[in-house]
């Protein structure tokens, strides 16, 4: 829970201040100065499969589906 983006239960609690209070109060995602939950996804927000290498930031899936845009060139 603590590596997920609650924006989707932020829309849905929107309308209702006080479950969305309760709701924070035990489920806010603890703040890390390091760790895997630091590193997410610049494109899908995933934590896992994350490359930092060549300041990319993005997961191995989302790499995969845009490395020729991104400049990068399929040798076999
Ligand atoms: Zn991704």
């Amino acid at each position: 829970m603590t590596a997920k983006d609650f924006s989707k239960v932020a829309n849905q609690l929107e309308q209702k201040p006080a479950k969305w209070a309760k709701y924070i109060k035990h489920n806010a995602p603890i703040k890390r100065a390091f760790g895997r939950s630091v590193k997410k996804c610049e494109l899908c927000g995933t934590t896992r499969g994350v490359m930092g290498q060549w300041q990319l930031n993005v997961c191995r899936r989302c790499f995969r589906a845009n490395a020729q845009k991104l400049g990068f060139k399929k040798l076999n």
